[in-house]
């Protein structure tokens, strides 16, 4: 039978969930789903010179903002932690240790000096820079002594220095690297503290992981990490790397050309699911040309097949354009919730729920992201200035007995619908002989500051009839 599958998101805490990490969190997630597997959550803190605080409290909340939950993490548990690598320590000693003894690891004592002067060289001779392994020659006795004086030291990997390793990636299919360009990864370093790569692998096996899925940055790891399984005497797991995400001009996704924090896109007013559905096709395609998924259609279209190889552009219009659909098309209820703080922040008087409902449900539909909304409905909450090209109309003759005869009627009208508008509508170009831009720019401006804007019976019903007579007779001033 084959045994359960299980899959990671491993990420180092930087302080940021980059929207790259978004797209292998969900891969990995969406597999999980799709296979019935589990979908882990490590936390790979090992580097204390990169400690931020707040960074996995901060990432922790984002998954769980999009909705991607894990069913093993640091918050929830599970029965292969702990699952923050800072609290395995322990663990990846004893392993190196192991190494050592199998003789497929070394001490190396080179000094950070050491090191400058190699690399130094290295360059002036047009080399590629790497560790020369000059430690691997110490005799067992040498690095007695060398221990004994308490030198302080690392462990690397002794990687073989000849042939070509050939390996199955899911993605990439057959990929051969030459075991000359790797380096001795360092294992252990001298602060006692893992590498990534050490920790990486005894925890992936550890905690039974049957497929690593991880960006493309990786690839070039995967030798160093096969050595260890090997080294060890585990069966690695299936390896599965996504394609880069370039920026429009095809270099990598960086930070210096806009957004890349998931953070930052939500708090810029980018709805879950837009971010989701988005992120999906940043190197995933379905078998029909379908763009728009839910995350439900996405656990049950996902395969690993569909990967693309090659890089995804990460197009911000593209994004706009379904965070707009998503605006459009989900419940109002829903929108009106992750519409609120951008309300409150804009200082808008929102606790007359009906009317709020009212607003949203008008202008979800002209906007693309939610930190244009209050833009869009400022009208509805402020006073309205009124540009000089504005008062031109507004004071026109026609205008003006436009503005009286409204005035009249909707005083006396006991509620008002839409049909009570269009008659009104009518009447105006019956009795007045005013109709077209004449008819509604005017009214529009009065009621929505602008001459173009949602319906008139639209705007009518958000302002009620109290509002609407304010603002129609301060048109007569
Ligand atoms: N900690 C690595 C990262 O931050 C994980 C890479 C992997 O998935 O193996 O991306």
């Amino acid at each position: 039978m084959e045994s359960e599958i299980r899959v990671r998101f491993a990420p180092s805490p930087t302080g940021y969930l980059h929207v790259g990490s978004l797209r292998t969190a969900l891969y990995n997630y969406l597999y999980a789903r799709k296979v019935k597997g589990k979908f882990i959550l490590r936390i790979e803190d090992t580097d204390q010179a990169r400690y931020v605080e707040g960074a996995v409290e901060n990432l922790i909340e984002t998954l769980n903002q999009v909705g991607l939950e894990y069913d093993e993490g640091p918050d929830i548990g599970g029965n292969y932690g702990p699952y923050f690598q800072s609290q395995r320590t322990e663990i990846y000693g004893k392993y190196a240790d192991e190494l050592i003894e199998k003789d497929a690891a070394y001490f190396c004592f080179c000094t950070s000096e050491d090191l400058e002067i190699m690399r130094e060289e290295q360059i002036a001779k047009g080399e590629d820079t790497r560790y020369d392994g000059r430690c691997r020659k110490l005799s067992k006795e040498q690095v007695q002594e060398n221990l004994d004086q308490g030198k302080p030291y690392v462990i690397r990997a002794k990687i073989p220095k000849e042939g070509e390793i050939v390996f199955f990636d899911i993605v990439r299919e057959k990929v051969s690297i030459m075991w000359e360009t790797v380096d001795d990864q360092v294992l252990i370093k001298s602060d006692g503290f893992p590498t990534y790569h050490l920790a990486n692998v005894i925890d992936d096996h550890l905690m039974k992981i049957t497929h690593v899925i991880r960006g493309e940055e990786w690839l070039s790891s995967v030798p160093k990490h096969l050595f260890l399984y090997n080294a060890f005497g585990w069966k690695p797991p299936k390896m599965c790397h996504l394609p880069l995400l370039l920026n429009p001009d095809k270099s990598k996704l960086s930070k210096r050309q806009g957004d890349v924090a998931v953070e930052d896109f939500l708090k810029k007013g980018y709805l879950p699911e837009a971010l989701l559905n988005f992120v999906a096709l940043l190197g995933w395609h379905s078998k029909s040309d379908k763009e728009l998924y839910s995350l439900e259609e996405l656990e049950k279209e996902f395969s690993l097949k569909r990967i693309n190889k090659s890089g995804s552009v990460f197009d911000i219009e593209k994004l706009n354009w379904m965070n707009g659909h998503y605006l459009r098309e989900l419940e109002s209820g829903y929108v009106a919730i992750k519409a609120r703080p951008f309300f409150i922040k804009a200082g808008f008087d929102i606790n007359d729920n009906e009317k709020y409902l009212k607003i949203i449900e008008v202008v979800r539909n002209r906007i693309s992201t939610l930190s244009e909304i209050t833009k869009v409905a400022a009208p509805f909450y402020e006073t309205i200035k009124y540009s000089e090209e504005d008062k031109q109309i507004i004071n026109n003759e026609n205008s003006q007995r436009l503005f009286s005869f409204w005035l009249k009627n909707i005083q006396v009208l006991d509620i008002i619908t839409e049909e009570n508008i269009n008659r009104l509508l009518k009447q105006s170009t019956d009795e007045l002989g005013i109709k077209g831009k004449d008819l509604y720019f005017p009214l529009r401006l009065a009621l929505f500051g602008s001459v173009h804007g949602p319906e008139l019976p639209v705007i009518f019903d958000v302002l009620g009839k109290e509002e609407v007579l304010g603002r129609l007779s301060k048109m007569l001033d």
